[in-house]
């Protein structure tokens, strides 16, 4: 850039606070992460092709922008997305819905319609998400899988994070009807899984017994590479759209991509037995749905590129990372260990300053229910809870890690990850020579 329209745009960055040292702090870690935001960048327009080109095979129109009311039969546009996500995902049908209300609820959806009182369920790689536990029944719950007699195995993967073959050929028996596989690390620090790896991990379990129904986690996984576990032989990806398949702009939703009769055990149990996907008015919302999925790879690869930039700048600043700051991704979830809770609180409060919505309001530590020390948590955004926009939380609890996520366009990403670090600057928790 010429030098007067730097010297604007860092006069911009001060009209946020951002000092001149930490802006040149900032550009320096950009400079060296020039040629991986490229690569990036290969990535998200090839999806977008891969996006535009499914939007074309399934003919969509701008019918298919219009909603159904009531019993919605024969909605078109929700039909033809159906149609769109199964052509992304290479599979034989889709459940796409505003009906299923988030990730967790996709991904019950999908275990209790495909397993039966007696079947057991498998995680190959550990403890699965938290919310699943009650969906399992791993910590006891109403109308957890537990309670319909169905039971549960898990196989931790290993001290080095590879999986423990032997451990799992071990748990596979009669009983064992389906296999679930997260890709994203979640708020855990064992590695994320590559969609190659699942691929392993599924011609393993297929290898020794073949009829294994093979489910994977996609929450925040989606777009981040240029395949989905469904191309490497998953019978199911699940996931939420207010993560990143929605593009920030689905306001509500979810999705089960795969093989048709277990799309259509999760139809029959969203809706009912019999009705299935005949039923599920979209009323306004599938434009939405559409775009979204339109700006998802490219919202990805901002997403992406604002993780890696906090993890280089933390690195530097010689905090520990993970994701590390060159390492491969494969979501789009960064951890950085302050090792203080003023380091979280404060890191939070420089996501939250950067927000359009809500930029006002100071977040402050909170005794979340469900938790076991307190939470704080960053968040303004368009979509409540979505967590494909500048997002960032940690419980203030040793090692006093803050996770963060989302950024529906770098620059936004960039200033609230300047703001965390002019906070912890201000505060002396870090020094910028
Ligand atoms: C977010 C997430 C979920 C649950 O999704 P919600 O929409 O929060 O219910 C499940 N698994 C993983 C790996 C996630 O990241």
């Amino acid at each position: 850039m010429e030098t007067d329209k730097i010297d604007l745009l860092r006069r911009q960055y001060g009209e946020f606070g951002i000092s001149d040292k930490v802006y040149a702090f900032g550009e320096e870690i950009l400079a060296s992460l020039r040629e991986r935001f490229m690569r990036i960048d290969e990535v998200a327009e090839y999806n977008q092709l891969k996006v535009i080109r499914a939007m074309q095979e399934a003919g969509v129109s701008e019918a298919c922008l219009l909603g159904t009311t009531g019993y919605g039969y024969n909605d078109l546009g929700r039909d033809t997305l159906e149609k769109v996500y199964a052509a992304l995902f290479h599979t034989e049908d889709a459940l796409v819905r505003p009906q299923i209300t988030c990730g967790t609820h996709a991904l019950a959806l999908a275990l209790m319609s495909n397993l039966r009182p007696g079947d057991e369920l498998l995680s190959p790689v550990g403890k699965p998400y938290d919310t699943l536990e009650e969906v399992i029944g791993i910590r006891p719950s109403r109308g957890s899988l537990r309670e319909y007699g169905i039971t549960y195995r898990q196989v931790d993967l290993l001290s080095d994070g590879a999986f423990d073959y032997e451990g799992i050929r071990a748990a596979i028996n009669d009983r064992t009807k389906l296999v679930t596989i997260q890709r994203s690390k979640g708020y855990q620090t064992r590695p994320t899984l590559s969609v190659g790896r699942i691929g392993e991990l599924i011609r393993f379990v297929k290898g020794i017994k073949p009829d294994l129904i093979c489910m994977v986690d996609n929450c925040y996984g989606e777009f981040v590479e240029t395949i989905e576990p469904t191309d490497v032989g998953a019978d199911m990806a699940v996931g939420s759209l207010i993560k990143n398949p929605g593009g920030g702009l689905a306001p509500i939703g979810g999705y089960i991509a795969g093989r048709k009769d277990c799309v259509e055990n999760a139809a029959y149990r969203l809706t009912s037995p019999g009705l299935g996907k005949e039923v599920g008015a979209s009323l306004g919302i599938l434009s939405a749905f559409y775009e979204g999925l339109f700006l998802a790879p490219t919202v990805t690869a901002s997403a992406l590129k604002g993780a890696i930039f906090a993890a280089n700048i933390y690195e530097k600043l010689g905090f520990p990372v993970i994701p590390n700051g060159t390492e491969e991704r494969h979501d789009i979830i960064q951890a950085v260990t302050f090792g203080s809770p003023e380091g979280v609180i404060e890191f939070c409060r420089g996501i939250q300053a950067a927000a359009s919505v809500d930029s006002f309001v100071t977040p402050e530590p909170w005794d979340m229910p469900g938790y076991d020390a307190q939470v704080i948590m960053a968040a303004g955004a368009f979509v409540s809870g979505s967590s494909i926009e500048l997002s960032a939380d940690g419980p203030i609890k040793p090692p006093y890690a803050v996770y963060f996520q989302g950024g529906l366009t770098f620059p936004h990403a960039k200033l609230g990850i300047l703001k965390t670090l002019q906070n912890l600057a201000d505060k002396k928790i870090v020094y910028i020579e």
